[in-house]
């Protein structure tokens, strides 16, 4: 009959607890099927209510930024884009600013990012899966038909055209520009916390943890299944473009999604994954795609060309080697299992 006996100690104890626990902030999770990816949306919010509704308005953007950057999508005006030969076709404001906004990165990477590739990864069959290794004569006519530098873009008139014949995809940069929308649709409502993780390749922390600490991510290892290190990440984006993420073998031989504009193929720079961190997740986006196009040596002068773009690398060649910019010395670390592997840290 003990546990009848009235403890108001007791009850005050329980009561305390219940309260804080409802004070703590709370984590609320999405899962979203958007852009080909499963991508996870977490937030964390004292306010339970507005964060559900914050996570709501996120799934929306999210599934209509993938409606209006498909290129694949029949009805989207990207396709009309492509098709339009070579006349002004009508775009929405927000898909002129990523247009402008990627041309300045191809530019900034002499072309390694290159948004009119899209020639060849369609006809290398990465938009359908019905693959195919192009003969070299189709080839040499698809090297003339990537080419930035041909897209003009009408920003006042929210308008753009390219050459018949050419067209162009916002495949390397679109997770990108959707993490750094999200984020700021959900700072203007007050979110603080957050992860948007848009597949692993394209990953936001909007501050830290519950607990103050960094998020901790995993870095997939290209060669195996499971993680080859770990990368600490708060108030911050990364971005991996990698050779294992869609490719098809043939003959023994992969072939990747990341095309070399310069040989309308897929690029074989010795790396096998890259993978950036940047306040921007669309700079993130682009630039690892540019710096998987470059190589190691490229990459790492770019890096040091760029201090102003503020971003950091961490570069895993085919044969294993791994390397990190000097910002990350001390968020990357290797996961276990992989602790007899050497990191050399790149200095500026
Ligand atoms: P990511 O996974 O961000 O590296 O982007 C790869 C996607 O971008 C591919 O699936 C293509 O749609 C497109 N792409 C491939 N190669 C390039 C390139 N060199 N420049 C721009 N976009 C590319
Ligand atoms: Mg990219």
């Amino acid at each position: 009959m003990n546990n009848r006996v009235f403890r108001p100690a007791a009850l005050l104890a329980a009561l305390v607890l219940l309260s804080g626990c409802q004070a703590a902030p709370a984590r609320q999770e999405r899962t979203v099927l958007a852009m080909d990816t499963v991508m996870n949306l977490t937030v964390i919010s004292d306010a339970k209510e507005e964060g559900a509704a914050a996570l709501d308005d996120a799934v929306d953007t999210l599934y209509a930024l993938d409606q209006s950057l498909s290129a694949t999508g029949e009805t989207g005006q990207v396709y009309a884009l492509n098709h339009a030969e070579g006349a002004w076709t009508a775009l929405d404001g927000e898909t002129v600013e990523l247009l402008s906004q990627s041309l300045e990165l191809c530019a900034l990477t002499g072309g390694a990012l290159d948004l009119t590739a899209h020639a060849a990864v369609e006809e290398w069959g990465f938009l359908t899966g019905e693959y195919r290794v192009p003969a070299q004569t189709q080839l040499d006519g698809l090297i003339a038909l990537i080419d930035y530098t041909q897209i003009q873009v009408d920003e006042t008139g929210a308008q753009a055209k390219l050459p018949a014949g050419m067209s162009l995809d916002f495949g390397a940069v679109a997770k990108g520009y959707a993490a750094d929308r999200l984020a700021e649709e959900l700072a203007g409502q007050g979110v603080e916390q957050a992860l948007l993780d848009l597949g692993q390749s394209t990953i936001l922390a909007l501050g830290a943890k519950e607990n103050g600490q960094p998020w901790r991510i995993g870095i997939q290892d290209p060669a195996g299944d499971g993680y080859l290190g770990v990368l600490e990440l708060a108030d911050a984006a990364m971005g991996t473009s990698g050779s294992y993420q869609r490719y098809f073998e043939q003959d023994g031989v992969r072939y990747w999604h990341i095309i070399d504009p310069k040989t309308a193929s897929p690029a074989r720079s010795g790396l096998a994954s890259v993978t950036v961190t940047a306040p921007s997740a669309l700079l993130c986006d682009g630039l690892s795609t540019a710096l998987f196009v470059m190589s190691q040596a490229e990459g790492t002068e770019f890096w040091r060309a760029h201090p102003e773009l503020g971003f950091d690398v961490i570069f895993i060649e085919e044969d294993g080697s791994i390397s990190v910019t000097a910002g990350l010395e001390d968020a990357f670390s290797l996961a276990e299992g992989y602790t007899d592997r050497e990191v050399t840290v790149i200095a500026p």
